[in-house]
């Protein structure tokens, strides 16, 4: 008996699921099934002859196959390997104590939607399509051979005495070939390979009724194996369930690959919009200024007096000489109470000229009118001093109302 790369258990591959089990059952003393599980390969083959030498041949012939099938759906190439096994086991009979050896061989290879079948003997595969199953595979066996003449029933075939003679094997003619199957199955469809183990001991609609329920393939694998003992056990008895996935499954993860692109895709996006916008943010908080009262002077700053996350968006270029204090009044409550924004720093810097050039004539007013005032003070209260005050005077008035006038 041979189990290659999945005897007992479920895995998950690209687009299948399946699950396998074989048993000796309850009457023979070895196991001469054998079963290969590689995707996209799987394959039952049930050996014949004496002495072990049918657990031989089903190994050699599922070996060969293993080695020789395509990686593909391909009918033509599926028959090569099937061909090969056959003269493989023949060439493997011709030595002692193996003299009359065979074997059967049911043999598929699945890919997405697509299936490729090849048949010799009487093993067995079955297609459950929505709820219905139906023999994929016919029988080359005495007993398919009278029914299809006629000359049995079914039910009468269960219990034939010659229920096991096979029309066809591998291991004794050189020329054989193998029925060959191709054909397009559906994502949800169940597909089960079997030895006669399982077929001579449960009818088609046990089959199918356990193949419905249950719906994980290794534990219907199990399940039918342990109805097949419970039934009897006369023979070894080998299943491989496999389930399609089909297209459905690598849609949906091409669908789902592209989603993760488009998610990824976005984020960049997102990020970048929010990136350029904190740019721009940054970029035109930078253009501007604005004027601020520090330490009762005027200072002049780049930058917007905001602040992100409590980033200051401002610096300061300088603090000017002149006092806040000495700014018109409504002018110096604004900049005592926060600040004074303008488009840019050239806007600032004129601000800050027109301050100085108030203020400085502010001050010739204020000095103007005092010495006015002692002028008048002045000839009122000493003739002595009035002629140069006067002159002073006049010349200071002059002064002041020219710088008024140009002010
Ligand atoms: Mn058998």
């Amino acid at each position: 008996m041979t189990a290659r790369a999945s005897g007992s258990s479920a895995r998950k591959m690209p687009a299948v699921l399946f699950g396998s089990r074989t048993d000796v059952g309850c009457v023979r003393d070895h196991n001469e099934d054998s079963l290969i599980v590689a995707p996209p390969l799987f394959a039952v083959a049930d050996g014949m002859g004496g002495h072990a030498a049918g657990e031989v041949a089903s190994e050699i012939a599922v070996n060969t196959l293993a080695r020789t099938a395509p990686d593909r759906p391909d009918t033509e190439g599926l028959c090569h390997a099937v061909i090969a096994s056959n003269r493989a086991v023949i060439e493997a009979a011709t030595e002692k104590g193996r003299e009359g050896m065979g074997c059967t061989l049911t043999a598929a290879i699945l890919e997405s939607e697509r299936l490729a079948i090849a048949q010799v003997g009487d093993s067995r595969a079955y297609l459950l399509h929505q709820g219905r199953m139906q023999q994929l595979t016919r029988d080359h066996s005495l007993m398919e051979e009278m029914i299809e003449a006629g000359e049995l029933t079914p039910e009468e075939a269960r219990v034939h005495p010659q229920r096991s003679v096979i029309t066809r094997a591998l291991g004794s003619d050189p020329n054989m070939q193998p029925d060959l199957y191709e054909l397009n199955v559906s994502a949800g469809d169940r597909l089960i390979l079997c030895s006669d183990g399982l077929s001579t001991m449960l009818e088609d609609p046990e089959i199918e009724s356990i193949a419905k329920k249950t719906r994980d393939p290794q534990r219907c694998a199990s399940v039918l194996v342990n109805e097949a003992i419970a039934a009897g056990g006369y023979d070894n008895v080998t299943v491989i369930v496999l389930d399609v996935a089909g297209n459905a499954a690598k849609r949906e993860r091409k669908t789902r690959r592209k989603g993760r692109i488009w998610a990824v895709v976005l984020v960049i996006a997102l990020l970048s919009a929010v990136a350029g916008v904190c740019y721009a943010g940054y970029a035109y908080s930078q253009h501007t200024a604005y004027l601020a009262d520090v330490d009762g002077k005027v200072a002049v700053y780049q930058g917007t007096p905001d602040t992100v996350l409590g980033l200051p968006l401002s610096h300061l270029d300088r603090i000017t000489d002149i006092n806040v204090s000495d700014l018109e009044p409504g002018t110096a409550n604004r900049l005592q109470q926060g600040t004074i924004r303008v488009d840019d720093m050239d806007a600032a810097n004129d601000l800050v000229d027109t301050y100085q050039q108030n203020i400085d004539s502010s001050k010739k007013t204020t000095t103007s009118s005092s010495a006015s005032g002692n002028t008048t003070n002045g000839s009122t209260t000493s003739g002595n001093t009035s002629s140069s005050n006067t002159n002073s005077g006049t010349t200071t008035t002059t002064t002041a109302v020219s710088t008024g006038a140009s002010a």
